[in-house]
């Protein structure tokens, strides 16, 4: 079949990035103030304040917005964290990302393209550890599994496997752009979110490092989520490779992307991913980036993204250590994944680790997470709600918007988390989520406090999948 040529986007203007940095280079500490401000109304940040905040370097300042975005996403995301777990279905792929090693010209690793039957094995792994949410991944060649259908296939068997009261609720995919008739079938095979990495928004850089295969193609994936959109998927996710290119124009890049999402479908991106290069099997760049981003200067990505885009989920894997990932929650992560695994069939067989994507930083389980988390004062949340009765795109930010999303959450959150105490965690980890949980509720007002007490007991009760 012959693919439409992509339009190049008009919204992407690389000119008015590199002119917005410019202009707001020097530290100012009344624009600093101003944007501050203009952040806590929690209604975003355009171009030039993001400019702003990208130039700070006072440690003063930075604290202050740190502490800012610690308030913004404690107003609208309250104390409840999101868990989902990747699920590899094949590592063989046709393009030649230089970072990744699963690109076609790396003959030493192993290449694996899962089976239902080893997906069906995958799932049951994971929702036997507790999962809810899988986000289902693959390199970008079906061929030898029989074209996009098998992923088609892959969702259904997520979506099928039973095991005891255990199923995965919600299936997110991170799969190469595709056609509309493809997003169509995609939606139709009922994903949540979409999820696309741009990876880089500076042309020459994207050149640079995607030369060969569909994905060297700039337009084609920068015009994914128009593609999915159209196709009535809208719920999407997007996310930058950190350690391409300067980390200050790829963030106002993104905020360009969700502007025109806004502007041309009345929604914007549903989560941002920041996912930062790791070492890779056989990819000399994955162990020294062109642009490697500091862990400072990474904590003050996530903060401006946090201030920028207020009603976005933030979701940080485990790609970063444990500890960063903890000093990132304040900042405004409300979305982790834990335990996770980049090989196809990891999950199943823990010495396929030849065959995995880059290496993590985090390599606990679950509810290892899980105890760490809740001890922070955090309600872990595996939560699918919003997806199952249709709350998704603008039905959603809508939600979000007038803080109402927040009377479904906390809630939601509790009743998810004491089913997975319940049903799949162990004495220490119990005993810390239960204190979590009586702290929880007693700190929600009245009206929320006494729907997440009635969705407590319903679960203690033996009721599950109970949610508001
Ligand atoms: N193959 C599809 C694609 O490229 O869009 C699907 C997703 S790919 C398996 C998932 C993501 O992993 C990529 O979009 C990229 O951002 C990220 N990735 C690849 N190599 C990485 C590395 N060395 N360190 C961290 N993230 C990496
Ligand atoms: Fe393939 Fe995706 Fe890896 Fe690129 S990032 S080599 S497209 S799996």
């Amino acid at each position: 079949m012959t693919l439409p040529a992509p339009q190049a986007p008009d919204w992407l203007d690389a000119g008015r990035i590199r002119s917005a940095l410019a202009r707001n280079a020097a530290e100012d500490n009344k624009r600093v103030a101003e944007v501050l401000t203009k952040a806590r109304e929690l209604k975003g940040l355009d171009l030039d304040d993001v400019a702003v905040l990208a130039a700070l370097t006072r440690p003063d300042l930075i604290e202050e917005m740190y502490a800012t975005a610690k308030q913004i996403k404690e107003a609208i995301y309250g104390r409840r964290m999101v868990f989902f777990a990747p699920l590899y279905i094949s590592n063989r792929c046709s393009n030649e990302c230089l970072y990744c090693a699963f690109r076609a010209s790396n003959k030493a690793l192993v290449r694996h393209t899962l089976s239902q039957k080893e997906i069906a094995r995958e799932t049951e792994i994971l929702i036997s550890q507790g999962h809810k949410r899988v986000l289902m991944v693959a390199g970008e060649s079906y061929a030898a599994a029989g074209g996009f259908g098998y992923v088609l296939d892959s969702i259904a068997t997520i979506y099928s496997v039973q095991k005891g009261a255990g199923a995965i609720r919600r299936v997110n995919a991170n799969l190469a752009p595709l056609t509309i008739e493809e997003f169509r079938a995609l939606h139709g095979a009922g994903i949540g979110t979409y999820q696309l990495f741009q990876e880089t928004y500076d042309r020459e850089v994207y050149a640079a490092t995607h030369p060969k295969g569909r994905k060297a193609d700039f337009d084609w994936r920068v015009t994914a989520f128009d593609r999915a959109m159209t196709a009535g998927i809208d719920d999407v996710g997007m996310g930058i490779l950190f350690g391409l290119a300067d980390w200050r124009f790829e963030i106002l890049a993104l905020i360009s992307h969700i502007a025109h999402l806004e502007e041309r479908f009345g929604v914007g991106c549903h989560t941002i991913s920041v996912p930062r290069m790791e070492p890779a099997s056989g990819s000399d760049m994955a162990t020294c980036p062109p642009q490697p981003v500091s862990d400072e200067d990474f904590k003050k990505l996530v903060a401006i993204l946090r201030l920028a885009v207020p009603y976005t989920g933030l979701i940080m894997s485990t790609r970063e250590n444990a500890e960063m990932r903890r000093e990132t929650y304040a900042l405004g992560v409300s979305q982790i994944s834990a335990g996770s695994r980049t090989n196809p069939g990891g999950y199943a067989d823990e010495q396929r680790f030849e065959s995995g994507q880059f290496q993590l930083g985090d390599h606990r389980s679950l509810e290892e997470v899980v105890q760490d988390i809740a001890q922070m004062g955090y309600i872990p949340s595996f939560c699918t709600a919003c997806y199952r009765v249709g709350r998704t795109g603008g039905d959603f930010m809508d939600l979000a918007k007038t803080g109402e999303i927040k009377e479904k959450c906390g809630p939601n959150a509790v009743g998810t988390f004491l089913e997975y105490l319940l049903d799949y965690s162990g004495p220490a980890t119990l005993a810390a989520g239960e204190k979590a949980i009586a702290a929880e509720i007693a700190a929600m007002d009245t009206k929320d406090g006494r729907v997440a007490q009635r969705l407590a007991d319903m679960v203690r009760a033996g009721k599950r999948d109970v949610f508001c």
